[in-house]
């Protein structure tokens, strides 16, 4: 069986799956019958130990792998031995007498809701720290398995409905050869993260689960966008050969990394490098990148307990800044909202989470959040070529609020003698079709802009970027993705401002010679495709992207651009 869906990378696969199903579970008010109390204590208490256990050994593997976000391991093992709660738990269970899975939903319940409830922010957060705890027992209680995808025992493909970018975050790289999902899109940003860790994925695989048990042999065809299910001998011998075939044709592309991206008739495209962790420490391959032209810096806040402090931020931000010296480090300030949701947060639910209190409108309703942060920034700026850009920038009123906290850091940090770079510039994403329009109105505003291909697409085509139903919908190969990009590219090129691209459309080695074409000479990705980017680029002629460019603007679909794009891949393959 052949199940279709879009690949992150043209890599094969072939492996075991292993469903990653996280647990869920209704808990009813049961009573147990008086005599059998004592014994349910005993379950309970087991749960409790098997739970503690199970911390300790994630936190063994959190500081192998010199995991920033441990903290929480301790955290939550003091939330379980808690005697106060213990002691009412076991008091429902004699008292009731209840089952113990009823007991500790009732205590820990009552517990999150006063915590959730109270004014300082602090308090706030321990109360999503009582829910994962809570969960945690009532699994282990009912004697389920762990499902996470930080410690897996041997190499694997996941399968799964639908990952978050909580549960990408620390992915056990060495054993999880591949992903393979139900839902999501190639520009969701598990996507994102599996191209950052160069883990082979298929996205919107619809059926998979179904299709699968633990342990089947899947194949994942990167290539063919597909997932094969119950191969026989023969047909994964001939996928074991393509992807021989494959690998060695990777071999040449690796051999680009470090040649220097220019087209065969001399221009120079800067290739710069989309980081998602502060965790990036490739010493080795700075020499060969053009800097950071993305540092999603929401990464920072995702999978921990509590917010991150100033020190924090401050002590990530300069690290990076540090490695690339005086190569640009792009800072993207908090881009939180959309399908990146920070539970201990607490924001409020929206109906439309892509419309709503994203990326900067989030900092300026939060304005404690975004001052910490720019704090962390300026004070890093100190250490390198830090520049500023704000996300789902609207209008130039949020561009003002913005720069005018900014401004009022610098003078903070001038009284209190604390140094920062005086000249940082301060630049914005355009992802939002309103401010593309008026790019030459406002140009004179900002030092710099990125252009967030993966969202701009989505609000341009009005198609959800993680909904697979409107897939054939959001077209990144649109024919007004290109027109934008052309004008913004001109309208650039006339301030001598730097106009680069970040989304995954930068990375896309079809689209890259018309991108160079259209006037765009910056290009900003995820670091695993850097070497083929390289390899597009040293060989093609700029002045026959030009007329690359010129054809494809004049097509009316994005199928007639994607064949244009092909044909001149094809041309142009070493
Ligand atoms: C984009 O929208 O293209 C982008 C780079 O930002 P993100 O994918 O993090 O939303
Ligand atoms: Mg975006």
């Amino acid at each position: 069986m052949k199940l279709k869906g879009v690949s992150t990378s043209p890599q094969i696969v072939i492996g075991e799956v292993m469903q990653y199903v996280p647990f869920t579970c209704e808990v009813e008010p049961r009573q147990l019958e008086d005599h059998k109390a004592a014994e349910e204590v005993g379950l309970y208490q087991r749960a409790k130990e098997a739970a503690f256990l199970e911390l300790s050994v994630l936190g063994e593997i959190l500081e192998k792998k010199e995991s920033s976000n441990t903290d929480f391991v301790a955290a939550h093992q003091e939330i379980l031995n808690d005697p106060v709660m213990d002691q009412e738990i076991r008091q429902m269970i004699e008292g009731g007498p209840y089952y113990a899975d009823f007991a500790v939903t009732s205590v820990f319940d009552r517990y999150r809701e006063l915590f959730a409830a109270n004014k300082n922010a602090l308090i706030q957060e321990r109360a999503s720290d009582l829910q994962d705890v809570k969960m945690r027992l009532l699994r282990c209680y009912y004697g389920e398995p762990e499902k996470n995808l930080s410690k897996i025992s041997k190499p694997c493909i996941i399968a799964a409905e639908e990952l978050f970018p909580s549960d990408t975050l620390c992915l056990d790289e060495e054993n999880i050869k591949g992903i393979i999902t139900e839902k999501g899109s190639l520009t969701s940003h598990t996507a994102i993260i599996a191209r950052t860790l160069d883990i082979p994925a298929l996205l919107g695989a619809e059926g998979i689960m179904g299709a699968v048990q633990d342990g089947d042999r899947v194949i994942l065809d990167g290539t063919a966008q597909e997932a094969v299910v119950g191969a026989d001998a023969k047909a994964v011998d001939r996928y074991l050969e393509k992807a021989g075939n494959i690998e060695k044709d990777m071999e040449i592309t690796r051999l680009y990394y470090k040649k220097e991206p220019l087209t065969a008739d001399d221009v120079k495209i800067d290739l710069r490098v989309n980081i998602a962790s502060p965790e990036f420490d490739r010493t080795d391959k700075v020499p060969y990148l053009d800097g950071v032209g993305l540092f999603r810096s929401e990464f920072l806040y995702l999978s921990r307990k509590n917010l991150p402090s100033e020190e924090e931020q401050f002590l990530a931000y300069r690290k990076i800044a540090g490695i690339f010296k005086e190569k640009p480090v792009v800072l993207r300030t908090l881009d939180i909202g959309g399908d990146k949701q920070v539970p201990y947060m607490e924001l409020p639910k929206e109906d439309n989470p892509f419309l709503g209190i994203r990326g900067l409108r989030l900092c300026l309703n939060r304005e404690d959040i975004f001052r910490t942060q720019l704090r962390a920034a300026l004070r890093a700026s100190a250490y390198g070529n830090l520049m500023i850009m704000f996300p789902m920038v609207t209008s130039i009123n949020e561009f003002y609020a913005a720069k005018k906290i900014v401004k009022d850091i610098e003078k903070e940090l001038d009284e209190q003698e604390i140094a920062y770079d005086h000249n940082i510039k301060v630049g914005i994403m355009i992802e939002v079709p309103s401010v593309a329009l008026i790019a030459d109105q406002i140009i004179d505003e900002i030092d710099f802009a990125s252009v967030g291909t993966n969202d701009l697409c989505q609000y341009l085509c009005a198609a959800d970027r993680m909904n697979h139903a409107v897939k054939d919908y959001y077209q990144d190969y649109h024919p007004a993705v290109f027109r934008v990009l052309r004008d913004l590219a001109s309208v650039f090129e006339a301030s001598g401002k730097c106009l680069s691209i970040c989304g995954e459309l930068a990375g896309d080695p079809l689209a890259i010679p018309l991108l160079a074409g259209i006037g765009i000479r910056t290009l900003s990705m995820n670091e695993t495709s850097i070497a083929r980017a390289k390899r597009v680029i040293c060989n093609m002629r700029m002045e026959e992207a030009k007329a690359l460019a010129e054809e494809a603007l004049d097509r009316k679909s994005n199928w007639e651009i994607e064949k244009l794009l092909r044909e001149f891949q094809e041309k142009n393959r070493e």
